[in-house]
């Protein structure tokens, strides 16, 4: 089977910001409520986040993540991994609603190693998948047209909520 990878152009000032020592910005937007539009928080619960990613794979690519500072599941309580699989199910459900994915790619990575950018905060990878989207050469990689897009999709997706009573836990 020919293997084909997504294409994000606009994500190399994520990699080459990585090296950076930045605050956990997972840490960072829970603790700013007050900013949940301008960080793409889309919900916050008890004890979790999701946030649209700024540096997507793909088209909806959400990041669900304990609010606790930790790295791997060996940490997290039961009703942390409670949560995170109900907000996997939630997510997947606001964006078929918002934006008709064929498929979605879940996820995780431990260690830098594995391709985690985060590696101390672990957190889920939700990446919606087309029919196609591999074959789709993006070009539009002008950050300004992303941030818009991004604003849209958070806006959809708050609405899609509100409407179905997301996220369910
Ligand atoms: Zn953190």
């Amino acid at each position: 089977m020919e293997y084909k990878n997504l294409w994000a152009p606009w994500r190399i000032k994520y990699i080459q910001g990585l090296n950076e020592t930045t605050e956990c910005f997972i840490c960072h937007n829970f603790s700013k409520p007050q900013d949940d539009d301008k960080n793409l928080v889309l919900w916050r619960t008890s004890c979790c986040i999701v946030i649209l990613n700024r540096f997507p794979y793909n088209n909806g690519h959400l990041l669900i993540a304990p609010a606790r500072h930790i790295p791997d599941l060996d940490q997290a309580s039961d009703e942390e991994l409670l949560q995170l699989t109900k907000l996997v199910r939630e997510s997947q459900k606001a964006l078929s609603l918002a934006i008709k994915p064929h498929g979605f790619n879940v996820g995780m990575n431990f260690g830098r190693f594995a391709g985690a950018g985060l590696p101390d905060h672990f957190h889920i990878h939700i990446v919606p998948r087309w029919d196609g989207d591999t074959n789709f050469m993006h070009v539009c990689s002008d950050t300004d047209v992303i941030s818009q897009s991004l604003t849209e999709l958070l806006e959809l997706l708050k609405q899609m909520s509100k409407e179905h009573n997301l996220p369910r836990l």
